[in-house]
């Protein structure tokens, strides 16, 4: 009776064709895996080159031409320092060069270093790092816009310290330079439904978001860019806070549903209304039901970004496990 494993480990002509396979297969292996590099280097290649203007950086803009030490960190000075709302700031750090733009990829951030004291180690200062990422537009001139909120000591219970960085950032004055870093990108987006997610080339048509407080900051920037470019990329967030008054940017995140609400979808729900007769959407925790009536379908091209608190960020996991995450 013949079988498969007989036939390989027989002689004759068979056993020869096998032999000569056996050779073959590291060439053969070899030649598909060097296919797949060119594959995706020409892809990546293609989209970069796809890369339309307005998702271009600068080559030449301040963070390319910045002097940096020896850990490539580099300084920017605080231009403005505008109140957004009741615990957040936009901090505004300006060029030398008024006509130059920042330089960075959409969808990237930058780290900021400062020496700040730690209350669970005696209040001894130390180097902390933290990640933020600009809201102004890639082709902004002269300065770049980062929205901060603050974590103030005594707000809340569970942190009664607040945050190192942020109370660091609200002591800040015009004129006091930031040590920063960067720029870091891992999720750049390249324009017509174009993305470098992790260095490798995708396309994804459809971006769902679940945010919450800072976490619309990259966001923002993915907007804002679409709606300027008229790119096809869809976006749809869902964006929770606190109350009314934490919803940061929201008039500036209504007014770009309206202009684009074919591409721009967002719903807000948040903890407790302080004023209910007024409040029109969600309240309390996110569900299944929610998230699937307010985000796209899960499919081959479509991606959601968790990006809020750890636990909501478990939640959202847990309720779309049939959905891409990057
Ligand atoms: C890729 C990336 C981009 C980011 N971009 C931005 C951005 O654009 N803007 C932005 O504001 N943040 C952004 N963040 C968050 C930021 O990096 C810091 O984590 C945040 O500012 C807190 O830093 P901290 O040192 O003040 O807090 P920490 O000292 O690190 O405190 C730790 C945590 O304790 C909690 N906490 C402390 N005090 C309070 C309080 N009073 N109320 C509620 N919770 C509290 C918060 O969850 C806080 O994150 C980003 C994070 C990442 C990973």
């Amino acid at each position: 009776m013949g079988s498969s494993l007989g036939k390989t480990a027989g002689s004759g002509s068979e056993g020869q064709e096998t032999c000569i396979f056996k050779k073959l297969a590291p060439v053969v292996g070899f030649a598909l895996g060097a296919g797949l590099v060119v594959y995706y280097m020409r892809r990546k290649e293609s989209i970069e080159q796809d890369n339309s203007k307005g998702f271009k950086p600068s080559m030449s803009g301040f963070l390319q031409t910045c002097e940096r030490d020896e850990s490539d960190c580099f300084q920017m000075k605080l231009t403005e320092k505008i109140v957004l709302n009741h615990d957040s700031y936009i901090f505004r750090f300006g060029f030398p060069d008024k006509e130059q733009e920042f330089g960075l990829e959409l969808g990237g951030h930058i780290l900021f270093y400062a020496d700040c004291p730690d209350p669970e180690n005696g209040n001894e200062v130390s180097e902390v790092k933290r990640k933020y990422t600009p809201i102004s537009g890639l082709d902004q001139k002269g300065y770049v816009d980062f929205l901060v909120k603050i974590y103030r000591a005594g707000d809340h219970p569970k942190f009664p310290n607040g945050g190192r960085m942020t109370r660091y950032l609200e002591g800040l004055e015009v004129g006091d330079s930031v040590k920063m870093r960067g720029p870091v990108s891992k999720k750049v987006y390249k324009g017509d439904c174009n993305w470098i997610l992790s260095g490798e080339p995708h396309k994804m048509t459809h971006l769902g978001g679940v945010l919450g407080g800072s976490g619309i900051t990259p966001f923002f920037q993915y907007m804002k860019a679409v709606v300027d470019n008229k790119d096809p990329l869809k976006i749809s967030i869902v964006y929770g806070n606190k109350t009314e008054k934490d919803i940061l940017l929201k008039d500036e995140l209504d007014e770009l549903q309206k202009q684009y609400p074919e591409n721009i979808k967002i719903h807000y729900i948040i903890d407790k209304p302080e004023d209910p007769e007024n409040w029109d959407s969600d309240v309390g925790y996110i569900t299944r039901e929610i998230l699937e009536e307010h985000l796209p379908p899960p499919g081959p091209e479509t991606m959601v970004i968790p990006i809020g608190p750890k636990p909501m960020n478990k939640l959202t996991r847990e309720l779309l496990h049939d959905y891409t995450f990057y």
